[in-house]
């Protein structure tokens, strides 16, 4: 396992960490990371993309931000283009590499990424991105004549296999994306029906935020002889935590406040429910702040539009339920508000964590009404951490 470190600890000394120039990557890939303006290799991808170039299956434990799209996406568009693609037209759909990721939104992100870093690949590479909720005949027409990548979830994927749309007999590359969601989200099942299918001779790469241990079966089922990389969570210093206390009512006014007085931009607010989001849109709109609901209502391509004009900054706050909102990935989004609270700690770790990514401070605000208190606590439990109470004038409640 290659060391991520790049201070030395016992002497402080800056160790001169290793450019993407000396990791092995093609030069049409480093144009593309130049453009995309990455200096430096995330630990993730400096830990993964050589054990990748060299054929290794691969476990690693990553969050979403650490930079793992590109750990594997780089590798795998640089082995794909230098390697024969060895099926004939008469073998059908085939495609040369799968990733699996649990929500749409996700997959969606991962096409987008590997599409920007392939971008001055010659020839081009094919890719295609295939989810449920949308029509399925376009996916089959895209993928015909096979391709070189599939980015997938697995119902849509088991659809189009039951259309004869898909074939696995030349497949080189797996990848399992946030695998501890995947299992989460129940979809285990689907999981191994697909994995029957695939040629027993592949490159496997696992990649999960957590370890449950539900997992580990997966883990030893799927992976000959990995190469491990876990790198040390994010450092949520980058995030700085704001508590306002105030009363419920309240809420809605104290959030245009923030966002007026602050001049916010790109702000992400967590509901828990799909109706406090939509309440939520009308108010900020009222008040004059551009704002779309982001929740399982919503039809796939409202979804997509939201989330577009979101990070175009065409509307500048998000409203989102907490499983619309899984794989979110805005390149340093400044805020996210907690307008009310998860049941879950673990759920509001993952809220504030869409902030604060890839080097950039983020600020997370959670809004907690005097019934709120006690949950709060809670998950300051989980978080190891106590945060100050704040008021804000004109907003104040009674003392805690
Ligand atoms: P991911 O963990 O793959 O969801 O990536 C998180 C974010 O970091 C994405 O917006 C990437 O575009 C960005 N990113 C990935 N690698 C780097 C890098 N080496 N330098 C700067 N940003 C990066």
């Amino acid at each position: 396992m290659t060391e991520p470190l790049i201070t030395s600890p016992e002497t402080s000394v800056t160790i001169a960490s290793p450019t993407f120039n000396e990791l092995g990557l093609q030069t049409s890939l480093l144009t593309a990371i130049n453009a995309l303006g990455y200096q430096q290799p995330t630990p993730i991808q400096l830990a993964a993309i050589p054990a990748i170039l060299q054929g290794r299956d691969l476990v690693a434990g990553a969050e979403t931000g650490s930079g793992k799209t590109a750990a594997f996406a780089l590798p795998l568009l640089q082995r794909l283009s230098t390697t024969p693609n060895t099926a004939t037209r008469s073998m059908g759909n085939q495609v040369r590499a799968l990733i699996i990721a649990p929500t749409r939104e996700l997959a969606v992100q991962i096409g987008e990424a590997i599409a920007a870093y392939g971008q001055y690949q010659q020839p081009a590479l094919k890719v295609c991105t295939v989810f449920g909720g949308v029509g399925l005949n376009p996916q089959l027409l895209a993928l015909r004549g096979g391709a070189d990548i599939v980015v997938a979830t697995t119902g849509r994927l088991l659809d189009i296999v039951q259309h004869n749309g898909i074939k696995f007999d030349v497949l080189e590359t797996l990848v399992l994306d946030e695998a501890d969601k995947m299992l989460g989200l129940g979809f285990s099942d689907e999981l191994n029906q697909i994995l029957a299918l695939l040629p027993k001779k592949r490159q496997n790469l696992l990649f999960s935020a957590t370890f449950p241990p539900e997992l580990s079966f997966l883990i030893a089922k799927l992976l000959k002889n990995p190469v491990e990389i876990n790198i040390a969570k994010r450092d949520d210093s980058l995030i700085e935590q704001h508590v306002y206390t105030v009363e419920a009512e309240r809420k809605n006014a104290l959030l245009i406040h923030l966002i007026q007085t602050g001049d916010w931009q790109q702000v992400l607010v967590f509901a828990s429910a799909k109706n406090t989001c939509n309440r939520l849109v009308l108010k900020l709109e009222k008040a004059g702040i551009q704002a779309a609901a982001f929740h399982g209502d919503l039809s796939q391509s409202a979804r997509n539009n939201a989330l577009r004009d979101f990070k175009a900054r065409q509307i500048r706050v998000l409203i989102a339920t907490d499983v619309a909102s899984r794989g979110i990935d805005i390149e340093q989004l400044p805020y996210v508000v907690n307008f009310d609270l998860p049941r879950s700690p673990n759920d509001y770790i993952h809220r504030i964590g869409r902030t604060g990514r890839a080097g950039q401070q983020g600020q997370a605000i959670a809004l907690i009404c005097p019934d709120e208190y006690a949950h709060f606590q809670l998950i300051e439990k989980r978080m190891k951490k106590r945060l100050p109470r704040e008021q804000v004038v004109g907003f104040e409640v009674g003392e805690i």
